[in-house]
């Protein structure tokens, strides 16, 4: 009788040690970083939303519609870092804090005025107005409270709001800072869809069973309550989102996982994400049905070339089914409060199965976790062994051009996600003048988003890298970019704060550099072009000066304005 007593003690030890074990646990300073701002708190968006290629890696905090409100600093720590990046994070500061985290603010409209000087001074010596500059850590040491920022709506940003990240300073792994902050929220997150993929096949190449789900006493159910499937293998994908209890907005779950009579199988929890990581968003979604308009399903079982480390995984993760007897599913999804719904079904296979594909039999099969060529004719196709997430059977066409140097090449369809860029190799089929071969370009349309590379010719192939499927093929432009100036004259006169334009244009729409030197030196203008903006100041003392301005384009012509002017 002890023995037995002792046993099952033991089997509960080992019960409760593997479900510790499903996620790595972190236990997160919940007390350590005040709020932000000085309004209460409420999400626009939580970590782990999904996005055009990436996953929403912060928190974006509402400001009520307005711009200018204070940030401050969470907790005690030092300006690391402030960036200027005009296509996402716009203005953006980073503190760091003793404790080994980092917090960042985006959005921003200024910075203190130490703050801002210090950043013109780096951004002289990088000679770039884009980018990082980096603060010694005893240079604007901070203390809890103190006034950082004003936000604001720069960079990418559909309006007023801070998007504020905690991260891990020592591997600047992306956290979900909701898990450092208390926040009140009894709401457990809803799920409206469930879809049924046939693991033996690629995801790619099959239409999933999608099932709209109902509320039910205790849960969530799927019509009829059970899923009758002919396949050996299969997986799920769910549509679900959470709310803050009192908040409107429909956000991302934390968590998702997926039992087979009350077995874990597969899963996810979205506590971090670093940043080289996000595009693997593409491989965490039924990327099909959203390029096609659809919701967004999240894979709960990955795709084969997903590396995203969010995933728990009984072995490969799918649930297989080697009879037909009865199982009892349930999927539970959770929110960071560890608030949970479950969607609650049977699973049953059918006595028939369908065949799988035997991917490996067919050589135009594209394969994740491999390199994969793909020649024919006058195109080449290498992917890296990260390039995709599940198998596909390359579709190639061509068309004929009278423009271009070389076919339209037809490659694939945009519907299957890229991840590493592809190297693109494409013959042309006309004559390239010899003053003309080193101003090819090739051009990429992807549903109608056109993207001109310059083309490197490399033993009679012109190549270039993409990360999208599409039409393909090669042009000639010789023709150089142009540059429009006001606010200065050639022998004009500028006075101190007047501000000095430059609009380029070019004829494919394709700037590859800008720069301009007062007298020599790198002079900062702002702006992503076709447009850049000076406001004279001390790097413009009184006395004359020479303004020199250089534009090359995508295929490497070049124009220069040299203009001479007294600032007064
Ligand atoms: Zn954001």
């Amino acid at each position: 009788m002890l023995k037995h007593v002792f046993t099952s003690c033991f089997l509960l030890f080992i019960i409760h040690t593997a479900k510790a074990q499903l996620f790595p646990e972190h236990n997160y300073p919940t007390n350590y970083f005040r709020y932000p701002l000085d309004i209460p708190l409420k999400l626009n968006a939580n970590f782990g939303e999904m996005r055009p290629n990436h996953f929403h890696m912060g928190l974006d905090l509402f400001t009520l519609r307005r711009e200018n409100l204070p940030v401050y600093a969470p907790a005690d720590g030092w300006i690391s870092k402030v960036k200027v990046d005009p296509n996402g994070f716009g203005n953006a500061i980073y503190v760091s804090h003793p404790n080994g985290y980092t917090s960042l603010y985006c959005h921003m409209n200024t910075f203190p005025t130490k703050v801002l000087q210090a950043m013109k001074e780096g951004q002289y010596v990088k000679e770039s107005w884009k980018g990082d500059v980096e603060f010694a850590k005893n240079q604007f040491p901070v203390k809890k409270g103190e006034f950082l920022a004003y936000s604001g709506n720069t960079g990418a940003s559909a309006g007023p709001h801070v998007h504020y990240e905690i991260r891990r300073t020592e591997d600047d792994a992306c956290l979900n800072a909701l898990l450092f902050h208390r926040v009140y929220d009894v709401t457990p997150p809803d799920i409206t869809k469930l879809a049924v993929y046939d693991r033996t096949k690629s995801t790619y190449e099959q239409t999933p069973k999608t099932l709209m789900l109902s509320r039910a006493a205790g849960g969530y159910s799927v019509p009829g309550g059970t899923i009758t499937v002919n396949s050996e293998a299969v997986s799920f994908a769910i549509v679900a989102t959470d709310r803050v209890t009192g908040v409107p907005n429909a956000n991302g779950i934390f968590e998702a996982l997926v039992y087979v009579d009350e077995e874990a199988i597969s899963g996810f929890r979205v506590d971090g994400i670093d940043y080289l990581q996000t595009r693997y968003l593409n491989a965490h979604i039924d990327y099909r049905i959203k390029a096609n308009g659809g919701s967004y399903y999240q894979h709960i079982s990955p795709l084969p070339g997903d590396r995203l480390p969010i995933y728990f995984k009984k072995d490969d993760g799918l649930i297989h089914l080697d009879d037909t007897t009865t199982h009892q599913v349930k999927i539970v999804v959770k929110d960071a409060n560890n608030n949970a719904s479950t969607v609650r079904f049977q699973l049953k296979r059918s006595a028939w199965t369908s065949a799988a594909t035997n991917v490996q039999k067919d050589s135009r099969y594209m394969l994740p976790n491999q390199i994969n060529i793909f020649e024919q004719g006058d195109v080449q196709m290498v992917s890296s062994e990260k390039s995709f997430y599940d198998a596909f059977r390359l579709v190639y066409n061509y068309k004929t051009s009278a423009t271009a140097f070389s076919n339209i090449h037809v490659m694939h369809s945009p519907t299957v996600p890229v991840h590493d860029s592809m190297m693109f190799r494409i013959k042309p089929n006309k004559e390239i003048p010899a003053s003309a071969r080193n101003r090819v370009i090739m051009i990429h349309n992807t549903k109608g988003k056109v993207v001109v590379e310059r083309a490197t010719l490399v033993k009679g192939w012109y190549e270039a890298k993409s990360r999208d499927f599409g039409e393909f093929w090669l042009e000639v432009d010789e023709v150089p970019p142009t540059i429009t100036v006001a606010g200065v004259t050639d022998g004009g006169t500028v006075v101190a704060g007047s501000p000095i334009t430059v609009t380029v244009a070019d004829n494919k729409k394709a700037i590859y550099s800008f720069r301009a030197e007062l007298d020599g030196q790198w002079l900062m203008f702002a702006g992503l072009g076709p447009v850049f903006r000076y406001k004279t100041d001390e790097y413009c003392p009184i006395g004359d000066h020479e303004l020199k301005l250089r534009v090359e384009d995508e295929a490497g012509n070049v124009t220069e304005r040299i203009i001479r002017f007294t600032r007064k």
